[in-house]
C-alpha cells in the first residue's frame, strides 16, 4: 500500500485488547511519550472494558478491527455490514468514535467499500509491517522496518496473539516501541495515531 497522507509515523495496534499485553504496550507508548491507535477487537474490548478506556484517556485512537477475525471475501455483504454495525455499537458503549476500519489481513471484498462508507469508516491499511506476529525480536523488526520509516508511514504491530502467530506473547513487540519512537524521532518525524483522512 502507498504512503498515506496521515502526518507523521502512525503507530497501530491490531488483535488486543489482551489482559496482559495492552497494558505493557500503554506502558512502552507512555515512556516514549507517544500515542498510538489500536484496532480492537470489540468482543475482547467488552471483556476488558478498562484497557480500551485506558487507552482513550491516554489520548489513543481506539478503532475498529474485527468482530470476527475473518477475511472479508469469506463473508457475506451480510456479515460485513454486522461486522461494522455491531463493531461499532460495542466501540461506542466506551465512548469511542471510530472513524476507521481495518479489517482482518487487510483483505476488503468487493462490499466491504459500500458498507464502510454507509457506517462513516475510512479502510486504513499500512505501510511498513513489523511482521511482529512472527516472533522476532526487536531489533531485528526495527532492522527490516526502518527502510519504510518516512513522514505518511503506517506502522503495523500486534498487541494481542491473533490467529496464525507464531509466538505466544508479544514482548517484542513492547521492546520495539521505544526503539521505534526513537527511530522515529531520530529522522525528524513524529510518532502519532492513525488519523482519518476528514480529520477529527
Ligand atoms: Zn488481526
Amino acid at each position: 500500500m502507498d504512503v498515506t497522507d496521515t502526518p507523521g509515523v502512525a503507530l497501530t495496534f491490531d488483535d488486543g485488547p489482551d489482559p496482559v499485553w495492552t497494558p505493557r504496550v500503554l506502558d512502552a507508548l507512555d515512556r516514549a511519550g507517544a500515542r498510538a491507535t489500536f484496532f480492537v477487537i470489540p468482543p475482547l474490548a467488552l471483556e476488558h472494558e478498562g484497557l480500551v478506556r485506558a487507552a482513550l484517556e491516554a489520548g489513543h485512537g481506539v478503532e475498529l478491527h474485527c468482530v470476527r477475525h475473518v477475511r472479508h471475501t469469506e463473508l457475506s455483504p451480510r456479515e460485513v455490514e454486522a461486522e461494522a454495525r455491531e463493531g461499532l455499537r460495542a466501540l461506542r458503549s466506551f465512548g469511542a468514535e471510530p472513524r476507521l476500519w481495518r479489517p482482518p489481513w487487510g483483505v476488503v471484498a468487493p462490499w466491504t467499500w459500500g458498507i464502510a462508507a454507509e457506517y462513516g469508516l475510512e479502510i486504513a491499511g499500512w505501510t511498513a509491517d513489523t511482521h511482529d506476529w512472527r516472533g522476532d525480536d526487536a531489533p531485528a523488526m526495527l532492522r527490516s522496518v526502518s527502510p519504510l520509516i518516512r513522514q505518511g508511514a503506517v506502522v503495523l504491530m500486534h498487541d494481542g496473539i491473533g490467529p496464525g502467530a507464531l509466538r505466544d506473547g508479544c514482548a517484542e513487540t513492547v521492546a520495539l516501541v521505544g526503539e521505534l519512537v526513537a527511530h522515529i524521532e531520530k529522522l525528524e518525524c513524529e510518532p502519532s495515531p492513525y488519523r482519518a483522512r476528514r480529520g477529527a
